[in-house]
C-alpha cells in the first residue's frame, strides 16, 4: 500500500482530502502556486509552484510514492515523460489523455459506445466570416466549447440564434467544440471508482441543477432514487460508468455529468478525472467519501462502502457574488443553525463573483420530498446571497 500521495492541485478539492488522509494514515504533498491556497493548510509538505510546472512534479515524485491530481489542467506531454521514467500517476497519463480536450473526450465516447450528444470541431480561422453561420449543421440554440481549460461553464456557450454564435466565434481565435443543445429533463452526476485491481464502487445518482452553467444544488432523494430507476436512468449510468472506468484503465474516482432526456436516455457530457463538486454530498451522506474512496483507490487500499447512511441528502455551493476580502463569518454562523447542516469553508481570502466559497450539505433522514429539499436549498440561498442571487 502507498503511504505517501502527491497532489498537483491544492484547491478546495486537495483540501477535502485533508481528513481522509489523515484517517487512512496517508501523508499528502502538495504541489500548488500560492500559500493562501485552501490545502496548504492540510499538507504535510508544499511546493509552490503551478500545476503546470512540470520540473516541480519531478521534485514532488521524489517525495511521494504516487501522484493524483485535483486538477486535469496539467502539462501531459511532460508528464508522461515522468511516467515512462518510472514516476507513478493514478489516474494514469494513459486514463487522462483522451479527456484532457473536449472534442477529443466525445470522439473517444463514440469511440467506446457512451451515449453522447452529437458534436464536431469547428475552426473558424479557417472560414470567411460571412459564412460562419454555415458552420452550425444542428439549428439553434446550439452550444460551443472551448476545447481546453473550461470548468464551471467558462468557455461554454449557448448560442441562442447565429447572430449570438458569431459574437462568440468572433472572441476569440481559437478551435472549438461544437455540439447540439439537449433539451434535457434533468442533469444528473454520479461518481465512480476503480482500484489498481479492478474493484469497482458506483455511488447513488444525483441531480445537479446549474445556473448561467454553474453548479448550484445537487439533490439526492428518495423520490429521485425511485424515478430514476423506474425510468431506467441508474441502469444507464451505472453501464456508462462501468464501460467508461474499465475502458480507461482508470485508477481513483471519476466524476461524470449527464443528460436525462424527456424519453429516459441518459448521454455524458462530461468527465472529470478526479473528485468533483457532485460528489461534496458523500462527506456527510455516505459510508465512505468520494475524497476517501480515491486514496483508497490511489493507495492500492481495498474500495470502501458507498452505502448512503441517511435517506436524503441537498449540497448547496456557495459562490461568490462580489469582489471582496470578507470571511462572512455572521452568514456561516447563520446557515450552521440550519438543523442537519454541514458547512465547509474553503478558507478562500479573496472573493470573487461565482467563485466557490464553501458549500452546504443538509441531511434527511425521513423519506423526504423533493420539495422540503428544495425548501431547505432556498433558505441556504436566501441567507447566503445578498437580496438578488447573482
Ligand atoms: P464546464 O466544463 O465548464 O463545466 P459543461 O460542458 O459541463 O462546462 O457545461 C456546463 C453546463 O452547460 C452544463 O451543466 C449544462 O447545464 C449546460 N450545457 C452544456 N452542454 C450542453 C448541451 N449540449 N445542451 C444543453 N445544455 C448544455
Amino acid at each position: 500500500m502507498f503511504k505517501r500521495v502527491g497532489v498537483i492541485g491544492g484547491g478546495q478539492l486537495a483540501w477535502m482530502m485533508g481528513e481522509a488522509a489523515q484517517k487512512l494514515g496517508i501523508e499528502l504533498i502538495v504541489q500548488t502556486p500560492s500559500a493562501t491556497d485552501p490545502a496548504v493548510s492540510i499538507a504535510s509538505h508544499t511546493i509552490f509552484a503551478s500545476v503546470t510546472d512540470a520540473i516541480a512534479t519531478q521534485e514532488l515524485a521524489q517525495q511521494c510514492d504516487v501522484i493524483t491530481f485535483e486538477n486535469e489542467f496539467v502539462d501531459l506531454e511532460a508528464l508522461s515523460q515522468l511516467a515512462a521514467q518510472g514516476v507513478q500517476f493514478y489516474p494514469t497519463m494513459e486514463a487522462i489523455a483522451p479527456i484532457i480536450d473536449k472534442f477529443e473526450q466525445r470522439t473517444y465516447y463514440q469511440k467506446i459506445g457512451v451515449p453522447t450528444p452529437q458534436f464536431l470541431a469547428i475552426d473558424p480561422a479557417t472560414v470567411n466570416p460571412d459564412q460562419w453561420g454555415d458552420l452550425n449543421p444542428f439549428g439553434f440554440p446550439v452550444v460551443l466549447k472551448a476545447r481546453r481549460h473550461g470548468y464551471d461553464g467558462y468557455g461554454t456557450f449557448i448560442c441562442k440564434d447565429v447572430a449570438e454564435f458569431t459574437a462568440v466565434l468572433q472572441k476569440a481565435e481559437q478551435n472549438w467544440l461544437l455540439e447540439e443543445f439537449v433539451p434535457f429533463e434533468r442533469e444528473l452526476a454520479v461518481m465512480a471508482a476503480r482500484s489498481p485491481s479492478g474493484e469497482i464502487a458506483i455511488y447513488p445518482v444525483v441531480e445537479s441543477e446549474q445556473e448561467n452553467q454553474v453548479c448550484r444544488r445537487v439533490y439526492l432523494t428518495s423520490a429521485l432514487e425511485q424515478g430514476v430507476r423506474e425510468q431506467g436512468a441508474r441502469e444507464q449510468v451505472e453501464a456508462i460508468a462501468h464501460t467508461l472506468l474499465t475502458q480507461l484503465n482508470y485508477v481513483g474516482v471519476l466524476g461524470i455529468e449527464l443528460f436525462l432526456t424527456g424519453d429516459g436516455k441518459v448521454l455524458v457530457n462530461e468527465i472529470a478525472p478526479r473528485v468533483h463538486n457532485s460528489g461534496h454530498y458523500t462527506l456527510d451522506a455516505c459510508a465512505t467519501s468520494q475524497f476517501e474512496q480515491h486514496l483508497r483507490a490511489v493507495c492500492g487500499l481495498p474500495l470502501g462502502s458507498v452505502a448512503m447512511t441517511c435517506t436524503g441528502v441537498v449540497m448547496v455551493n456557495l459562490l461568490g457574488f462580489e469582489n471582496s476580502e470578507l470571511n462572512y463569518a455572521e452568514q456561516r454562523q447563520r446557515l450552521a443553525a440550519i438543523p442537519n447542516a454541514h458547512i465547509y469553508w474553503y478558507g478562500k481570502t479573496q472573493s470573487r463573483v461565482g467563485r466557490k466559497l464553501g458549500h452546504v450539505t443538509v441531511l434527511f433522514r425521513h423519506g423526504e420530498s423533493r420539495q422540503e429539499t428544495e425548501h431547505v436549498a432556498q433558505t441556504i440561498e436566501r441567507i447566503w446571497y445578498p437580496a438578488s442571487p447573482i
